[in-house]
């Protein structure tokens, strides 16, 4: 696609994965944990060095390629972003983000042609955007010698994606595409963006992540999303705290009193799901794998039941997966749609597989995609 589009050979490619994460939802923008892992479906870029100052986006999601200055960044983004394509903005974004860090050298950086192709799954909750945010910025970090560690790189794309594009979202997608390695979790603070590598051993104890992508698309930059955090800042406002992961357990009591119940209920979902994301994290150090299954199926509760970002297609995958034999299941993403995740045996993967189906197929919703998903390195040169 790069020569069809430009004509010549690339110098080089780059790629970045997509994530699923294991627990800790809607966690991230609240300062709190989560435990991400990057998967094995990623985000490839080509690159060509211009001798101009000209950089050029294409992608096999769009026959349009598109052309800016990266002397005109600054002017696009963010007040006239909605001149770009919208997918554009994205790759766009992120080297606008990494030109206002190049501080004495943004004016003297090379153009480049980028083009762009993906086996992430869109809008399944797999975080293509991440993934092409974390290939764009190792290509460009590594093209324009920037001394660039990975968090400044990941905070890069989360840069991209919520002013750039105009998503309202966390670091946690960006740092599990930056950072990941094969067979290991991010277990990522979110406030401090410490990370620690927590080992999954999920094919020494013969299990599977099974992905159940039930095909109903989310959007993050209009509905429920925002106001979920909005409810958030309302609920730590309330208790005085700066985030809700100033909050534990006990203080769930003294919540209840003093706000309504919808914005209680969020802030339980949150301050519980913290918990269960410190507990899978000791679990899997002290157990392994095959003993967390009962926290995944509580951060499903308390996603449906309290931050009711649940779909019942998502509700169908998951008790499809647990009736089916399932460790443990609950949707993962932001919600509103996208997919559930199981934790099967090796040898139920086929069982499971063929209850969602047969339950899709009962409830009238479309067939689900269906797959399994490897713990996989993050972001680096091809
Ligand atoms: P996801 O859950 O997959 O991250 P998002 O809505 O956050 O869903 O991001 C998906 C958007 O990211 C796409 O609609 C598109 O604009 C952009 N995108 C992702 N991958 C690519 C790609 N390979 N080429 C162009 N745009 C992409
Ligand atoms: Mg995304």
């Amino acid at each position: 696609m790069f020569e069809e589009r430009f004509g010549t050979a690339p110098a080089g490619t780059w790629s970045a994965p997509g994530r699923v994460n294991l627990i800790g939802e809607h966690t991230d923008y609240n300062d709190g944990f989560v435990l991400p892992f990057a998967i094995q479906h990623r985000t490839h870029v080509a690159l060509r060095i211009r001798d101009d100052g000209v950089i050029r986006v294409a992608s096999t999601f769009d026959d349009e390629t598109v052309e800016l200055g990266l002397d005109d960044l600054t002017d696009v983004f963010p007040a006239r972003r909605d001149e770009v394509a919208e997918w554009a903005r994205y790759p766009l974004g992120v080297a606008w983000a990494l030109r206002e860090l190049a501080g004495e050298q943004a004016g003297s950086l090379t153009g480049v042609d980028l083009a762009f192709a993906s086996n992430v799954p869109v809008g399944a909750g797999l975080s293509s955007s991440a993934a092409i945010e974390g290939a764009t910025a190792v290509a460009l970090a590594e093209t324009w010698a920037l001394d660039l560690d990975r968090t400044v790189l990941a905070r890069a794309g989360r840069t991209a994606e919520n002013e750039a594009v105009g998503a309202p979202t966390g670091i946690m997608d960006q740092m599990a595409s930056m950072l990941g390695r094969a067979d290991a979790a991010t277990f990522l603070d979110c406030r401090s963006l410490e990370v620690e590598v927590v080992d999954l051993g999920f094919a020494a104890a013969g299990l599977e992540i099974v992905v159940i992508d039930t095909g109903v698309s989310h959007s993050h930059a209009t509905g429920g999303y925002g106001e979920r955090r909005a409810a958030c800042e309302r609920g730590a406002a309330l208790m005085g705290v700066s985030a809700l992961r100033d909050l534990g357990v006990d203080d769930l009591p003294r919540a209840a009193e003093l706000m309504d119940d919808v914005t209680f209920r969020r802030v339980r979902h949150v301050v519980t799901e913290n918990q269960r994301v410190i507990d899978t994290v000791r679990l899997l150090r002290e157990a392994g794998p095959a003993a967390i299954g009962d926290l995944l199926v509580a951060s499903h509760g308390s996603m449906r039941d309290d931050f009711e970002i649940s779909v019942p297609e998502l509700d169908t995958a998951v008790e499809a997966a647990l009736s089916a034999g399932a460790v443990g299941a609950r949707m993962t993403g932001g919600g509103f749609g996208g997919a559930a995740i199981a934790l099967v045996a090796h040898d139920r993967v086929k069982q499971v597989t063929d209850a969602a189906t047969a339950a899709f197929e009962a409830s009238g919703f479309s067939a689900p995609t269906i797959f399994t998903v490897a713990p996989s390195d993050g972001a680096h040169r091809d």
